[in-house]
């Protein structure tokens, strides 16, 4: 037993199959040579002239102090020479493979149920999160992954303060904008929490429809995109808004259309919510707090997950 203790850091987890590729690295399963606990690996391979930077580091460290049944624990952090290795706990699968696979045999949708226990699910987690003062910034159906007993738990939060709001992935992949809070995309740089409510709203309205809401191919394609369905804001609906790094005056203006002629399957208290999740002035946004205690999470409310 001495023997397995003794064991260097990077020798304590046994790297299995590849799982994917992620924002910031590439994940495998793993093994734990002291507990035989299986684990999920992500290794961060770091620029070998710069190291891991100490303050991301510092970051990534205080996330081991986040523990909520709905955030992906993060057991253990590893930094060697050149890889930085985040040890989590392990899930069955994301929330993107599960709406492709399984929802697929359901005519692509979620049962409201389902959808209902995930949202809930979902807003506990960030809620947990904003409580401690830590963002996400980059949620998407990609990290929420989701076990066999359907509980479903925020993957990747607070990484994004240590690396920063990811642009292209380590292997150079387009980041996903799709969930990208509108304030964000027009340059606003003193984002807050609201930035991850926009993107519940978004992974809600994908639930009920199988397809991304505002599935945008680039910065202004994603604004066009959500002012299309949204309505084009101004200064009258958005004060301040023309002072945004990235707002242009000569923007087409697009009238609002009903979200609930957009999303006719979602019922009418589900609308009220993903209404207020997707308000463009991000103080109106409603919190993941009050979020919580809106009338959609009635029937789910005291659903225990144990
Ligand atoms: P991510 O960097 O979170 O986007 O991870 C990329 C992919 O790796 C995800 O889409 C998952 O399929 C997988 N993955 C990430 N974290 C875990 C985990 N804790 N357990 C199992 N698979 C994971």
């Amino acid at each position: 037993m001495a023997t397995s203790s003794a064991l260097p850091p990077e020798q304590r987890y046994q790297r299995l199959e590849k799982l994917g590729e992620g924002t910031y690295a590439t994940v495998y399963k793993g093994k734990s040579r002291l507990t035989g606990d299986i684990v999920a690996l992500k290794e961060i391979s770091l620029n070998a002239d710069e190291g891991a930077p100490s303050t991301a580091i510092r970051e990534i460290s205080l996330m081991k102090e986040l523990k909520h049944p709905n955030i992906v624990q993060l057991i253990d952090v590893i930094h060697t020479e050149n890889k930085l290795m985040l040890v989590f706990e392990y899930m069955v699968q994301d929330l993107k493979k599960f709406m492709d696979t399984t929802a697929r045999a359901t005519h692509n949708v979620l049962d409201v149920r389902t959808i209902k226990s995930f949202m809930y699910q979902l807003l506990k987690g960030i809620a947990y999160c904003h409580e401690n003062r830590v963002l996400h910034r980059d949620l998407k159906p990609q990290n929420l992954l989701i076990n066999k007993r359907g509980e479903l738990k925020l993957g990747d939060f607070g990484l994004a303060r240590a690396f920063g709001i990811p642009v292209n992935t380590f292997s150079n992949e387009v980041v996903t904008l799709w969930y990208r809070a509108p304030d964000v995309l027009l340059g606003s740089r003193n984002y807050s929490t609201s930035i991850d409510i926009w993107s519940a709203g978004c992974i809600m309205a994908e639930m009920y429809t199988g397809r991304p809401l505002f599935p945008g191919t680039a910065n202004d394609d994603q604004l066009q995109k959500i002012f299309r369905m949204l309505g084009t804001p101004t200064e009258q609906t958005w004060p301040g808004i023309s002072q945004l790094s990235e707002y242009k005056p000569t923007q087409t203006i697009y009238p609002p259309q009903h979200i609930n002629q957009v999303l006719p399957m979602i019922d009418p208290v589900g609308i009220d919510l993903l209404h207020r999740m997707l308000q463009y002035q991000p103080h109106l946004r409603i919190s993941a707090a009050d979020a919580l205690n809106h009338a959609y999470f009635n029937e789910v409310r005291y659903v225990q997950f144990e």
